[in-house]
């Protein structure tokens, strides 16, 4: 243990917690330093937490959405003044770069700040009236609500799923992954006295999840994660009909059609493929490319991926940082080895910096994979790393049915001069989100961009109104008058 070690708490009823078990958070780029040892709740601690929460929200729920939402603001202003530790804390225990770590960090803010600012319009109401009846329609919230987050983007998919949940009346329960726990804990200790006792509580390890999702007494659950996990939860949650949202995984094909230029498709995709060393839910995971000039676009993508240097997520020097995990690490070398048993070329490259050469950790190059198979695992599942597969099309209408052809749908991106054919490619593409010659959010601002997964990457949205209604139930009012 470095000196730098300590101890994350459990957060129920507004106050720290010990638990009975702790278990330890390893830095996934020099696994012999331990980044803190976490707290690990017990069903008792479950029942507490859902207890506290339930106790809490029927004095969050009659505040004001004003009130609800100047206590946002400021718990989005104190994140932001621990922006650059919580960054520091992200980098070490979830291995990425500490300029992507600080991008995480500043989400969590901005995540509170959307709900505060569209909540207040969003839950007005409407009000009806004729001669004999008043009618008032409300969103009223569902209750307690169960937040379960993965490692990839912690901060910014918690507080995702605070500020909606909160602004419009709920309270949570949040927990996080156990592979990213501290940062979030330790963000959302720093906010805790700005609510009431009990409408933000955290519970951390591997037992807390299935327990929330199958209590009674939680009424929702935002999960974002795998496929697998999200089935699981949906199948827990429907005992008790729970609502459900699932933000999950994702394929996401780029589509390069015959007249893209290459100056701008290029370093678009990579650097969507390689954010975060291919851990983002929606990262480019496939590229199709015409077969007439595939050795060039081939060649375009090998340079790019050759710049890269590979180093510790907190070496100024390093453009590319370890994957967060042993199942991550061999998951993606098990592909490449597959991949390359097949047929197809796998290109390892860039360079290993010394932070990297040095340490234990779960350091893989950027690896562009070519000649390989449309149906291979690399191409049709999530490989969640730095290694990207370019498959040749020989038709457009044949590369939109192999973007098609897979479980998943949560965004695709389409490159071409000619906008408007390929928004016509792009929205043949069965995807939640689509994008044309780029693959990311837009500079229009998140809050008028809903956000979510079609097939089985999802149900239901994040962000914008859309994201809001996840998070409450309507309610009819009729008075029949009785002075006419
Ligand atoms: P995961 O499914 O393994 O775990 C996610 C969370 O679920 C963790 O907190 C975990 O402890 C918890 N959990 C595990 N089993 C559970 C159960 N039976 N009941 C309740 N909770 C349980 O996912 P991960 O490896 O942490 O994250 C990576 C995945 O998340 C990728 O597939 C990625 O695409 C997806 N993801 C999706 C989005 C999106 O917005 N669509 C965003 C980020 C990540």
């Amino acid at each position: 243990m470095t000196d730098q070690t300590f101890t994350v708490p459990q957060l129920i009823g507004g106050v720290e917690k010990s638990a009975e078990e702790y278990f330890s958070v390893r830095d996934p780029g020099q696994l012999d330093d331990i980044v803190a040892s976490v707290s690990s709740s017990s069903a008792n601690d479950v029942e507490s937490a859902v207890a506290n929460a339930r106790a809490a929200a029927t004095v969050w729920a009659s505040m004001s959405v004003h009130e609800r939402a100047d206590r946002l603001l400021k718990a989005a202003d104190r994140l932001d003044k621990i922006k650059s530790h919580l960054a520091d804390t992200l980098s070490r225990e979830q291995g990425m770069l500490l300029r992507e770590t600080t991008r995480d960090a500043s989400n969590g803010a901005k995540a509170l700040r959307e709900a505060a600012a569209i909540g207040p319009d969003f839950m007005m109401g409407k009000e009806l009236e004729d001669e004999l009846t008043h009618l008032s329609v409300r969103h009223r919230p569902r209750g307690v609500v169960a937040a379960i987050v993965p490692w990839n983007a912690p901060m910014g998919l918690t507080m995702g799923k605070v500020g909606p949940a909160l602004i419009t009346g709920n309270v949570i329960i949040v927990k996080p992954s156990p592979f990213a726990p501290v940062a979030v804990t330790m963000a959302l200790q720093q906010i805790l006295d700005l609510f009431p006792a009990g409408v933000i509580n955290v519970l951390n390890g591997d037992a807390a999840g299935p327990l929330l999702t199958a209590h009674n007494d939680v009424n929702k659950v935002s999960f974002t994660g795998s496929i697998e996990t999200g089935v699981r939860v949906l199948k827990a949650a429907s005992t008790s009909l729970k609502h459900v949202t699932l933000e999950l995984g994702g394929n996401d094909p780029a589509l390069i059609l015959a007249d893209a230029d290459p100056a701008i498709t290029v370093p678009g995709i990579f650097r969507q493929a390689m954010a975060r060393s291919g851990q983002v839910c929606y990262a480019v995971k496939r590229v199709y490319v015409p077969r007439k000039d595939y050795q060039q676009w081939c060649d375009a993508f090998i340079a790019a991926a050759d710049q890269l240097a590979l180093g510790y997520g907190r070496d100024p020097e390093s453009t590319l940082a370890p994957v967060n995990n042993r199942v991550q690490f061999d998951h993606v070398n098990q592909l490449a080895a597959s991949a390359e048993a097949s047929g197809a070329r796998v290109h390892a490259l860039g360079t290993k910096l010394p932070s990297a050469a040095a340490a234990d950790g779960y350091y893989l190059p950027p690896r562009i994979v070519t000649q390989i198979k449309p149906d291979h695992p690399l191409v049709t599942g999530e490989q969640f790393g730095p290694i990207l597969p370019l498959v040749p099309w020989d038709s457009e209408d044949g590369a939109i049915a192999d973007c098609n052809a897979t479980q998943y749908g949560l965004a695709a991106s389409v490159w071409s001069k000619d906008e408007d054919h390929a928004r016509a490619c792009v929205n043949r593409i069965q995807s939640g989100v689509g994008f044309v010659n780029s693959h990311s959010r837009t500079p229009l601002g998140d809050r008028h961009m809903p956000f979510g997964g079609s097939k089985m990457s999802g149900l239901g949205r994040t962000r914008t109104d859309a994201g809001l209604r996840e998070y409450v139930e309507p309610y009819a009012l009729s008075t029949r008058k009785t002075n006419t």
